[in-house]
């Protein structure tokens, strides 16, 4: 089967006001004195993760960490696999964390991801999704922050990929099966 790129679901300028809407939202729920913890789950979300980041202020006392789980294979279908392939770098005991993901889906990858780290027994965890495709909802996931509700189609850009491919895109669009 091949893909090719349909059209644009989600264009730059719509990503990046809410990108900052979702940043003031952040600012707003924790204080001058609070360390955060952005937790980005490699490779999708690096993308929304850094622009996110860059949009709060100065003086929040912000850290990046990133972890790698996978749980697609390499094109459009869950695999219902789900590793940790790289782990985070410190302890996150005490801390408020916020994992930042680029799609939730299932929400199998996210549930699991968070009970792990609801062990580690941090201070505080919370969710951060650019997109969420609320109808395949397999497991409950608590969204506490989340850029766009989108229908169940195969997206990809600005961090999302198809076999890898198309990472790069600044638009989000969907794709087409051929
Ligand atoms: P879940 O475990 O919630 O089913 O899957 C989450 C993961 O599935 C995401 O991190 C992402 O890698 C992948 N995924 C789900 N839907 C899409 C999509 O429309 N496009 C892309 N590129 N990946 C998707």
């Amino acid at each position: 089967m091949s893909y090719k790129l349909g059209e644009v679901i989600l264009s730059r300028d719509t990503i990046a006001r809410r990108v900052k809407e979702i940043a003031s939202e952040i600012t707003n729920d924790y204080s001058k004195n609070d360390s955060v913890l952005f937790v980005g789950i490699l490779t999708g979300a690096a993308f929304f993760l850094t622009d996110l980041v860059r949009e709060l202020p100065e003086d929040l006392d912000i850290k990046v960490d990133f972890m790698s789980v996978a749980s697609y294979g390499s094109g459009t279908k869950s695999s219902g696999v789900v590793r940790i392939f790289h782990d985070l770098k410190g302890s996150i005991e005490g801390k408020h964390v916020i994992v930042v993901e680029d799609i939730v889906d299932s929400g199998l990858t996210l549930s699991h991801l968070l009970g792990i780290l609801q062990q580690r027994n941090p201070a505080s965890l919370k969710v951060c999704v650019l997109l969420d495709k609320y109808e395949r909802r397999k497991t409950e996931v608590k969204v506490d922050y989340c850029g766009f509700r989108i229908p169940d189609k195969f997206v990809v850009g600005y961090g999302l990929d198809c076999a890898n491919q198309w990472r790069h895109l600044k638009d989000i669009k969907y794709v087409i099966e051929e």
